[in-house]
């Protein structure tokens, strides 16, 4: 492993990863003075776009994916390798080849290559033509073209964010859809049971033939190889021409196997200051973490590693990296935002702050679960860890407030438009793989085909609990269990 060099300003910054991450910790980059060699490398050819539109706009219509570009913040005069993924990273020599074989060098390296849509396994019809992901533009593109030919049913395999999502757009445009998920509720990984029984309703009320405690055993297509049915695991049948999976996503870590890096599908661990983690959990001084990709040891959540499949984290743990890969260790920053992401389906806007899937209870504190405008705050042993807001956007600053206070659960708000008597209940969060808390792209909690077949290892218990406070010379990553947060 390299040296730590911590100290020398670097003169050639690489960032592995063009988009949100990538692009912003660009920006920051140059933001915070460095006037060095900066090179961006992106697998894909697009210039960096902006992902939550896909399920959204795009797909319904009113936006096309040419028009997702994200904008710039500033001039980043930079060198773009598009096209082409990096293949490999040796930091002893702090060198990235290609997958053309053309290495690069670097000072300092920013990894931000995010996450992918776990595909349906081929033996299961996963090959077949109108099986669909959605992540990139291209997904979006093949999608929307294929909902507007009109297909007579639409399957969505997992009740996610993005699923939900993709139903919502389905019914808009006037198509029938069955979703299939797993576990009893609709988002029941990321919001609990509680919220997740408000949230079939919204399924159901807009015309969702929604399948609960159900997976799909396999999709079966015609002799052309278009898909044409799903057979389910309660027995039954669905016949549809177009599936969307959305049932999880896996971290792009491939490129990095052998480079000495704690990476594997659940992400890359950093430490509190986005430095990537060696094997044996020592940080390195040179190598950076950002976005989708990142594990990382939050202050508020002791005792795991967090990975945070949200906008809003990419763009703040992008900007922290850039502070410290300019900057030496003293003046290094701890990336502890609060989490927080959206999303929008069945006319309603969701907005979350803080980790529902840590909590052992729910109150809904505005409004009621059978209106389409609440607010429901989550508690774990007495203290408030998250808050989501079904279209009440505008509540949510002071319970965020609250949650970084560690605040007592329930809440003492004395809302005027909230219960006479707040009345917690059991979040119901589905217990089915320990420590694994998902909001949405747990893998083990979701929508999967193999009930039998374990897709994740199992996690294990956690034996150590680093905190973004201090600065540790080592974690050990394989040992610190995963809070996996995602858009699926
Ligand atoms: C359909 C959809 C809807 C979403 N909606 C919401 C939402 O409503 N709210 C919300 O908070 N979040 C949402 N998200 C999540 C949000 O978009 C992500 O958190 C964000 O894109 C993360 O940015 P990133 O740069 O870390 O990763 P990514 O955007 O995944 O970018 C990583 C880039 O690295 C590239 N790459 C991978 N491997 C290599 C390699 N070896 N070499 C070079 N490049 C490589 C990838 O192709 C990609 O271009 C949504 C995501 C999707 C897919």
């Amino acid at each position: 492993m390299t040296a730590p060099d911590a100290v020398t300003a670097p003169e050639r910054i690489v960032v592995i990863g063009a988009s949100l991450a990538g692009l912003r910790a660009a920006e920051a980059l140059r933001d915070e003075g460095f006037t060095g060699e900066l090179t961006l490398i992106g697998d894909e050819p697009y210039a960096p776009y902006d992902r939550p539109p896909l399920s959204k706009a795009v797909l319904s219509g009113w936006l096309s994916t040419d028009h997702t570009e994200l904008p710039r913040l500033r001039d980043i005069d930079a060198r773009w390798l598009l096209g082409t993924p990096a293949g490999s990273l040796d930091t002893d020599t702090r060198t990235v080849t290609l997958a053309d074989g053309r290495q690069v060098g670097y000072d300092r390296l920013l990894i931000a290559t995010g996450t992918r849509s776990r595909p349906w396994p081929a033996e299961r019809g996963g090959a077949l033509h109108g099986v669909h992901l959605l992540r990139s533009r291209d997904d979006a593109d093949r999608l929307r073209t294929a909902l507007v030919a009109g297909p007579e049913r639409v399957l969505v395999i997992g009740a996610g964010f993005t699923g939900g999502e993709v139903a919502s757009v389905c019914r808009d445009l006037g198509l029938e859809v069955t979703v299939t998920q797993r576990s009893g509720a609709p988002l029941a990984s990321a919001l609990g049971g509680v919220i997740g029984g408000a949230a079939a309703r919204w399924y159901r009320d807009a015309g969702v033939d929604l399948r609960l405690g159900t997976t799909v055993h396999a999709l079966e297509g015609d002799a052309d190889g278009r898909l044409r049915r799903a057979v389910l695991s309660d027995g039954t049948v669905v016949a549809a021409e177009v599936a969307v999976v959305a049932a999880g996503a896996l971290a792009n870590t491939e490129w990095l196997a052998g480079s000495g890096l704690a990476a594997d599908a659940r992400g890359v661990a950093c430490d509190a200051y986005c430095r990537a983690l060696t094997d044996d959990g020592t940080p390195l001084a040179d190598v950076f973490v950002a976005g989708d990709i990142a594990r990382w040891p939050h202050p508020l959540y002791p005792g795991q590693l967090l990975r945070l499949d949200h906008w809003d984290n990419a763009v703040a743990q992008s900007r922290t990296a850039a502070h410290n890969m300019t900057h030496p260790p003293h003046e290094h920053r701890g990336h502890r935002p609060l989490p927080a992401f959206w999303s929008n389906q069945f006319g309603m806007n969701l907005k979350c702050l803080g980790l529902p899937a840590l909590a052992d209870q729910v109150v809904v504190t505005q409004g009621a679960l059978d209106q389409r405008q609440f607010v429901a705050a989550y508690g774990q042993r007495g203290r408030l860890v998250a808050v989501v807001a079904v279209d009440a956007p505008r509540v949510l600053d002071g319970y965020g407030a609250l949650i970084e206070a560690q605040g007592p659960f329930p809440p003492v708000l004395n809302a005027t438009d909230g219960p006479d008597r707040l009345e917690p209940l059991d979040a119901g969060f589905p217990r089915t793989a320990p420590a694994a808390v998902s909001r949405i792209a747990d893998p083990s909690a979701g929508h999967l085909p193999a009930p039998s077949t374990p897709l994740d290892p199992p996690a294990p218990p956690i034996q150590s609990t680093p905190s973004a406070e201090s600065t540790p010379s080592t974690v050990s990553t394989p040992s610190v269990p995963s809070v996996l947060a995602g858009h699926e």
